[in-house]
């Protein structure tokens, strides 16, 4: 059994595709910001497809408010719906929607609409498609978004809605132990056109992340949050070698397994934090800041230290709530957003303050060796090329005392 969901570790950490396109017009994320957050605003400078950049590029879905999900079950002729269709919606909701209610403090309110409550037969064969791992949009999910939107559209205003999810019926191609098949293609203007809009986000989702280790009714739907992380302009963390990078510390590196939620980087990109949430060091000096737990609302999140114009380190404390159900050390997560790096070459690194430990879980899909990453009240983090030290100074236990998770660690940073 072990073997297996090592096995699986391995085929969830290469699982989904790069996305599709780059980015031009819609609306762009709304991002709580100053003055004094200026110099974290990092970007790059060459052109990629999806960048850890702040803010994120147009092209994408809003990620805060009210969003309508259009979400359509379909099936083909050589891989026809088996059953109910609404039970393969309901494989991921309501799911997806209280995951994205919890990570975002209730800041995205995520209405998935079935307009079409049955299974909508698409007029070619699976097999026609030519849908396969690593397929680009041209010419199979063309083809396959144009047929989709001329069955749906006498009933569908596609107008109304800020994203499409697509559940394929579960029979057709492969299953998600041998090749992950899921993909978005995001911010994609050159889609087909829909109610005269180009279907621009579209997430697809195929088979189920089932690993056999009998959490799938509790798990299995994350593969949706993750992919639409990527129409909210968030790229891919996992690289050609697995979840190493990142580890389960984002859903956007680790979808198989224990829940686990998005980083503070991730939650400022999406618009769910305050500005007076977000710590921007860019001077030199020693301040010291108290964050509180990330899955928790209020107070500081989130310490960002930029190192040029494109890069920096980013600080902020995780412990076990919320959708972070899986964390076997509390502690303070450093690491570094590289905005020029594109998706799925590791554009943010989690440092370790543990090398070479194994780890503190055996959970299933769980990169362990990340896992006791967080540095902990007494350690620090050095950088002395960058004259970079964040120490962790202490824990306020706040009026709770429940072990440091309701109160804040104080962080100390120092820059020379
Ligand atoms: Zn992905």
């Amino acid at each position: 059994m072990t073997a297996l969901i090592f096995s699986v570790s391995t085929s969830a950490g290469t699982g989904h595709l790069a996305p599709g396109a780059t980015t031009a017009g819609a609306g762009p994320i709304s991002l709580s910001r100053t003055s004094s957050h200026g110099p974290c605003l990092i970007r790059g400078a060459r052109e990629i497809q999806m960048s850890e950049g702040i803010p994120t590029s147009d092209g994408y879905s809003r990620s805060t408010g009210t969003v309508r999900a259009l979400t359509l079950m379909i099936d083909f002729s050589d891989a026809p719906g088996d059953g109910d269709a609404l039970d393969r919606f309901r494989e991921f909701f309501p799911q997806t929607r209280e995951w994205f209610r919890t990570s975002s403090y209730g800041r995205l309110d995520y209405r998935p609409e079935t307009p079409i409550p049955g299974w909508l037969r698409m007029p070619k064969s699976f097999r026609a498609y030519g849908i396969e791992r690593g397929a680009p949009f041209d010419p199979g999910y063309r083809a396959l978004v144009q047929d989709l939107v001329a069955a749906a559209d006498p009933k569908v205003d596609f107008r109304a809605y800020d994203l499409v999810n697509v559940l394929v019926t579960p029979n057709a191609g492969p299953s998600a132990l041998d090749t992950v098949l899921s993909v978005t293609f995001a911010g994609n203007p050159e889609a087909p056109t829909a109610d005269g809009t180009p279907v621009a986000n579209a997430s697809f989702v195929y088979s189920r992340q089932d690993d056999g280790s009998g959490s799938y009714d509790r798990n299995g739907y994350r593969v949706l949050p993750h992919e639409n992380g990527h129409v909210f302009g968030l790229p891919d963390l996992y690289t050609a070698e697995g979840g190493g990078a990142v580890g389960h510390w984002d859903i956007m590196s680790e979808d198989w397994g224990a829940n686990n939620d998005f980083l503070g980087w991730h939650k400022w990109k999406l618009g769910w934090l305050d500005a007076a949430q977000v710590h921007c060091v860019a001077t030199p000096g020693t301040t010291e800041h108290t964050l509180t737990p990330l899955a928790r609302a209020g107070g500081s999140k989130l310490v960002v230290l930029p190192l040029d114009s494109k890069t920096g380190y980013a600080v902020e404390l995780r412990t076990r709530a919320g959708n972070d159900e899986t964390v076997c050390r509390p502690g303070v997560l450093i690491y570094k957003v590289d905005a020029e790096v594109d998706t799925g070459m590791g554009p943010i690194t989690v440092y370790d303050s543990r090398r070479d430990s194994g780890g503190c879980t055996r959970a299933p899909n769980v990169h362990a060796e990340l896992s006791d990453a967080p540095f902990t009240p007494g350690e620090t983090f050095r950088d002395p090329r960058k004259g970079v030290e964040i120490e962790v100074a202490g824990v306020d236990l706040g009026g709770g005392g429940g072990g440091g998770s309701e109160g804040g660690y104080r962080v100390r940073v120092t820059r020379g």
